[in-house]
């Protein structure tokens, strides 16, 4: 809730005129409580897990041509209902642990520091939180993953999230709940860290989202706006985890490559895509643009 009652007083207590997106957020925020607004995650939450899947859905049911070429491991296809079923677990989780989770952590968000008030932070202030934040998740996710892939880990908790060899979007927090617990500290992290404004955090909860449903999707789509972040690693690079499975020693990390480059998990990864390049190269001569969908056949 701001300490403001009205845009005058907003304005004088800053000394200068609020801007539109100060005054969008005045008119919204200012009789709201800091409780209430960090509880639009949930509502976030809720729409992205529901929405965001639907078009890579929409595609697995359809298999328009000039985009089905994309399905990563086009041998395994899901009905419908199957991925019904997916979301509908992803939706009991998301009551009884996401939604929960999200309620009961606000004291913590609130001792971080997170701030609802005004000014707002500029754009280059919130792109630049959000970076550091992607890359603290990355690292941290890398090693809670990789050590969930011991033989405890996986046999009572990761095998859960495995239990798609072929992943869907709705597959993304498809998880045992000591999982969405346990890698819920690596998103929490940054915000610890460096604490910023709550459109911040909204910002940052739901891109995570976003990016994790992208890497889950199951087709790798060249003309993905995604192709144009740095050591992004995109749904390729997660699918082939998933492909290998729960012996999978290969592609840990949740957002970018470098991580398992740099620790050396990504060697079986690299030799089985260069060796089906040189195949291709060898078969069909040079194929720039080869289905990429074919690497794992
Ligand atoms: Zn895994
Ligand atoms: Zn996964």
């Amino acid at each position: 809730m701001l300490p403001y009652h009205s845009l005058p007083e907003a304005q004088a207590a800053l000394g200068r005129n609020l801007t539109f997106a100060e005054t969008l957020w005045f008119n919204y925020s200012a009789t709201k409580s800091d409780y209430f607004l960090y509880c639009h995650n949930i509502l976030f939450l809720f729409l992205i897990f529901s929405v965001v899947p639907l078009p890579m859905i929409f595609l697995e049911v359809k298999r328009f041509g000039g985009l089905d070429k994309y399905k990563i491991q086009p041998k395994v296809r899901l009905s419908f209902l199957e991925m019904f079923r997916c979301y509908k677990e992803v939706m009991r989780l998301f009551f009884l642990v996401v939604g929960p989770l999200q309620l009961v952590s606000y004291p913590a968000v609130k001792m971080i520091g997170v701030r609802t008030g005004l000014p707002l932070p500029s754009g280059w202030e919130i792109f630049a939180q959000l970076v550091v934040y992607f890359l603290i998740e990355d690292f941290t996710n890398y090693w809670f993953h990789r050590l969930l892939h011991g033989k405890w880990g996986y046999e009572k908790i990761h095998r859960v999230h495995h239990e798609y060899s072929a992943p869907i979007g709705f597959a993304a927090p498809y998880a045992h709940w000591a999982e969405i617990l346990i890698l819920g500290i690596p998103s929490f992290l940054g915000p610890a860290m460096i604490p910023g404004h709550m459109i911040t955090l909204w910002l940052w909860i739901a891109l995570r989202q976003i990016e994790a449903i992208d890497t889950h999707s199951g087709y790798d789509i060249p003309w993905s706006p995604t192709k144009y972040i740095p050591f992004y690693a995109g749904a390729e690079h997660h699918d082939y985890h998933h492909y290998v499975g729960g012996q999978s020693q290969s592609n840990f990390a949740s957002v970018f490559t470098y991580c398992d480059y740099i620790y050396g998990t990504d060697k079986g990864y690299r030799y089985r895509k260069n060796m089906i390049r040189k195949l291709k190269e060898t078969k069909n001569g040079v194929e720039q643009n080869g289905r990429e969908d074919e690497k794992y056949e």
